[in-house]
Order: structure tokens, then C-alpha cells, then sequence
């Protein structure tokens, strides 16, 4: 089925970006978490191939058709020549690899290019600690992790593997059945023991109140029994944890978004997300609250609210600073 019927019967009505200017990034920004100095890059490919998440447009930004490795190296080259200068590139500590999808996956994101792009960055970023990599869970494979371990091993000093895969709701019955996730625990936990033999990190995105269907309360004690059940997860294979929690916006031209024109739907109030990070006090995991939109919320469908900035400042140093003292 080709990526645009899986859309439209997502009862998606967003189109696909096919008017990208050859050689340029689709996007990027930086961040300031507890590692240092991050960039979070993400590369114009062929869209996501499961496009199916209820909320989730993403794909919007990338095209329909497949994109060659020749152009996305050509946007490696000009991330390098063009946007990082010489002391950024020095001072990186981290960079998140998107593409909005899966980089993990060979039909949208070409290997040769993900191995140009590890060459560069080898060549580059001396003082790179880590490279997380964006992917659906069904795409990492043995023999990808084994070439991508040899390849960053050979830096010096080697640069560390984070792969970020999302789980966006822990109620399974909304993660699969509303939502659309296609991700099952037992799939999650197979990942999770794979990198724990190569001893990589695992970033794990989290959506609060993804769906029409919860209330407020329920999506606080959902991201609280996720919370409790990385720490499980990470003292039981004893891998670093990062939970990336992501307060839902309304993304344009999804089902999320006609639910809110109805008045079905609002997103999460900060103070809500506040209450649910408290969980993470005294567990193994960190926290990372995510509080860009990345501009594609529809109009009044943003979780910032006017009055939110105070709470907004203390989530900002709360990324930096892991210190739950800032929220209460
Ligand atoms: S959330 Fe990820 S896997 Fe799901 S449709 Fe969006 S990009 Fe694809």
C-alpha cells in the first residue's frame, strides 16, 4: 500500500512537501539538555511509510516519492559547509538524526548516506558524546547496530549510541487501538534487551493525552505508570533511559485536529504535564519535556497557553538541570 492510501485512510488530509529545495535541510534546531550543546537535525526524505498515528503529521514535511542518496548526502555536505560553523561543530555534544520517520529504515532513509553522514560527524564533531538516532522499533535490525557500533567506536574519544523510538501512550488499548502506534510491549522489550548487548541509551517519546478519549487525570496517571515501567525497564537491562515527553499539540490535518474543531478535544495543561513528570523524582530515568510545536499546530491548538511562561522557564531549566525542586 503506498504511503499516500495509508494516509488518506488514517482519515489524514494533510499533502506531502514535494516543492523542498534540492540540498537543504528540512529543518533544525538546537537545545540545551544536561549533555551540552545539541542539535536536532532533520533530513528530507520519503516520508514516513507507516503514517497511520492519529495525531501525528510529521510526514507533511517530507515527500511522498523516494529520495535519492545523492540529495541526502548533498544536505549532509551543506549542514556541514553552510549552517554549523567551526565552533559549533567543536562544541557538539549531541545530535538527534531524524527524518521524521525512521532514519533506521533503508527504503526512506538510504544507508549510504546514514554512513556519510557518521563520517562527517566522525571527521567533524570531536567532542560528539552522543548520537541519538530517530526510529520506529521495527526497523533496527543486528546487523545495522553491529556497522553503526564498529563505525562510532572509531572516533576517538567513540561517540555513544542513543536510538529514540516512540511509544507516545503506555495503555496499550490507546497506544494500538486509538492511536494507532502499531507497537506492542513484547516488540519493545526484544529492542530493549538488543541494545543492552551493545550497551547503547534508549530515548523513548512520550505523548501526553495523545487522544480525544482521555481526560486530563488519566493522561497524568498514564505517563506515570510509564515512568515507573522505564525504570523498570532500564534497572532490568541496565541501559540509560531518557523518556522524551512531548505535551500533544492538535497537528494539522489529522483526525486530532478534527476532534478539536468539534470541541472534542483539548491539549494537555501544563500544569498537568508538570504533575505527571513529578513521577520521575527518585527513579533511574531522566526527563526531557518537549515544548516546541516544530510549527505544526493548528491555530489555539498549542499546549502553551497564555500565562504559561513562568511554568515553561522552570520545565526549560528542569531539562537542563534534572532538579525536581524547580517544579513544586
Ligand atoms: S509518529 Fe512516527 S511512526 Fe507514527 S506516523 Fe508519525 S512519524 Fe510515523
Amino acid at each position: 500500500m503506498s504511503i499516500e492510501t495509508r494516509t488518506k485512510k488514517a482519515g489524514k488530509t494533510y499533502a506531502f512537501t514535494e516543492d523542498h529545495e534540492k540540498g537543504k535541510l528540512a529543518q533544525f534546531w538546537f537545545q540545551h539538555p544536561p549533555e551540552g550543546l545539541t542539535l536536532f537535525l532533520v533530513l528530507y526524505t520519503q516520508a514516513c511509510r507507516w503514517s497511520k498515528c492519529l495525531g501525528c503529521n510529521l510526514p507533511s514535511k517530507m515527500s511522498e516519492h523516494h529520495v535519492p542518496f545523492s540529495d541526502i548526502m548533498m544536505q549532509i555536505d551543506y549542514l556541514f559547509n553552510n549552517v554549523l560553523d567551526e565552533p559549533e561543530q567543536k562544541n557538539l555534544k549531541k545530535i538527534i538524526l531524524s527524518n521524521n520517520g525512521s532514519v533506521l529504515d533503508e527504503a526512506t532513509f538510504s544507508t549510504t548516506a546514514l554512513m556519510y553522514f557518521i563520517a562527517k560527524m566522525n571527521m567533524h564533531c570531536p567532542a560528539l558524546k552522543v548520537l541519538s538516532i530517530e526510529t520506529r522499533v521495527e526497523y533496527i535490525d543486528l546487523a545495522e547496530l553491529e556497522v553503526l557500533s564498529r563505525a562510532l567506536q572509531e572516533k576517538n574519544p567513540p561517540t555513544q549510541l542513543e536510538i529514540a523510538v516512540g511509544f507516545e501512550a503506555f495503555d496499550e488499548t490507546i497506544r494500538n487501538e486509538h492511536f494507532n502506534k502499531g507497537l506492542t510491549i513484547e516488540e519493545f522489550e526484544a529492542m530493549a534487551a538488543m541494545l543492552a548487548s551493545y550497551r547503547y541509551h534508549l530515548k523513548v517519546y512520550f505523548m501526553m493525552k495523545p487522544v480525544p478519549q482521555m481526560t486530563e487525570e488519566a493522561a497524568i496517571h498514564d505517563i506515570e505508570k510509564a515512568i515507573q515501567y522505564l525504570d523498570k525497564i532500564s534497572e532490568k537491562h541496565g541501559i540509560p533511559i531518557n523518556m522524551h515527553l512531548n505535551p500533544t499539540y492538535v497537528a494539522s490535518g489529522t483526525p486530532l485536529a478534527a476532534a478539536f474543531e468539534k470541541g472534542d478535544y483539548s491539549p494537555p495543561l501544563l500544569q498537568n504535564v508538570i504533575r505527571a513528570v513529578l513521577a520521575g523524582q527518585n527513579k533511574r530515568i531522566s526527563i526531557y519535556v518537549g515544548l516546541n510545536d516544530e510549527g505544526l499546530a493548528v491555530p489555539g491548538g498549542s499546549f502553551l497557553r497564555p500565562g504559561d511562561e513562568t511554568m515553561v522557564q522552570q520545565l526549560e531549566k528542569f531539562n537542563q538541570t534534572q532538579d525536581y525542586r524547580l517544579l513544586t
